[in-house]
């Protein structure tokens, strides 16, 4: 049997496909373009032996439901999933559950409006995935749909964590608090890193930086999330390749003022001309590092990412009382060690010790990069977000008993 993932964009199917029910991944795919002339699908199938066959065509898709279909011939032809009937569910990303939903939630019409009522808080991404899950409702009719929420996993925040300090009729009416982001990343890495330790979820306190494009922190205890660093949207916390992070909020009246920009000005400002590229005008961080030597603004840019991380580690100390690992996951996690090495140093006295050989040459899905005596364990650990949507959509299709 099988098990489908999807991530949708206004624009975009992103898909993956995974065997139940050892989760091999079997095709991942995405279709661009839709809904012009020249809409493109690239499909890659996965062979037992770890190499893929590679496959591109482009036809005129003029909506989601027809990149579906486009998505489901494809996949018969190449033997994937042979019939509908093999898949047991199709599991969908979704930005934004709110308050609403904690948990992975099998999709009804009910569903679908409360999701379709979260919008104003994430207006980037919930009408993209609800477009998804309605065209994946309406072409395959029989199969369980899930939906999996990035701010499920934070929805454990005590109150103080949790609130702003702003007039509390801003929470009751307008919904504004934090809820974080990165919610499945942080659940799965969470859950490899307990397993690594040799531990129970429950039984580990741990730090787990997602650093990539999108960047953001969680304090986790005992296995649930207790603080995590974006906040009502992904635009808080830590420098991100084109978000601001954490600012002043005076600055926006102040700027507003000052230029005369208007609210949805400064927003593109803050979430798509800020963070790295801002301050650099580069967003990729393997540029920056190549570039960080001859060039102050890209040295610059480095010191304030790897230092916001650094901040934010100590507060998660201080939350957390006794840590035993700091995760480092995400594409800048994973792979840079320059990174992972400036953001340790002089954490020591906390009891974070890189070991700069293993630092350096580590490699593979989860690597212990501390000192051997180390009282914190430093782990990098590569997500897996599309697997750990597949396995809670299989989880949800049994708990719901479909
Ligand atoms: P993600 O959003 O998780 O795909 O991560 C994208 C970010 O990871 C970009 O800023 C990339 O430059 C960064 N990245 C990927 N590989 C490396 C690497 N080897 N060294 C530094 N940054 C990297």
């Amino acid at each position: 049997m099988r098990v489908a993932v999807i991530n949708c964009g206004s624009s975009s199917i992103k898909y993956e496909v995974f065997n139940t029910p050892d989760l091999a991944m079997l095709a991942t795919g995405l279709i661009e373009k839709i809904g012009g002339s020249e809409s493109c699908l690239r499909q890659r199938k996965c062979r037992a032996d770890g190499t893929f066959k590679e496959q591109s065509h482009t036809k005129p898709l003029a909506d989601h439901y027809e990149g579906f279909e486009f998505m489901a011939s494809v996949n018969k032809e190449d033997r994937i999933v042979k019939d509908d009937s093999e898949l047991v569910g199709i599991g969908h990303r979704v930005v934004h559950g709110g308050e609403v939903f904690r948990e992975p939630t099998v999709i009804d019409q009910e569903v679908v409006a409360a999701i379709r009522r979260l919008i104003p808080l994430a207006p980037l991404h919930n009408p993209s995935n609800l477009l998804g899950i309605e065209a994946a409702m309406a072409r395959f009719p029989g199969i369980p749909q899930v939906a999996v929420f990035d701010t499920a996993f934070h929805q454990t925040l005590p109150p103080w964590a949790f609130h702003y300090a702003v007039p509390s009729a801003w929470y009751t009416e307008y919904h504004v608090r934090k809820y974080g982001f990165h919610g499945t990343s942080h659940f799965y890495v969470s859950r490899e890193a307990a397993q690594h330790l040799g531990k129970e979820p429950e039984s580990v306190n741990l730090i787990t930086l997602h650093l990539g494009n999108g960047a953001s922190v969680a304090a986790v205890q005992r296995g649930v999330s207790v603080d995590t660093s974006m906040g009502l949207t992904p635009l808080e916390g830590l420098v991100m390749g084109t978000r601001s992070g954490d600012i002043d909020p005076a600055l926006h009246f102040y700027l507003m003022r000052q230029t005369g920009m208007s609210a949805d000005e400064l927003e593109k400002f803050l979430n798509s001309q800020s963070g790295l590229k801002g301050v650099c005008g580069l967003n990729d961080m393997r540029e920056i590092i190549d570039r960080a030597e001859g060039d102050a603004r890209a040295a610059l840019a480095l010191d304030m990412f790897c230092y916001r991380v650094k901040k934010y580690i100590g507060s998660y100390i201080a939350v957390l009382g006794r840590v035993d690992a700091l995760v480092f996951t995400g594409g800048i996690g994973e792979n840079s060690a320059t990174v992972r090495s400036r953001i340790c140093s002089g954490l020591e006295r906390m009891g974070i010790i890189v070991d700069e050989q293993r630092n350096a040459t580590c490699s593979g899905n989860i690597a212990s990069i501390h000192e051997e005596s180390a009282p914190v364990k430093t782990l990098v650990i590569r997500t897996d977000e599309e697997r750990e949507i597949a396995r809670q959509t299989i989880h949800a299709v049994k708990k719901a008993g479909l």
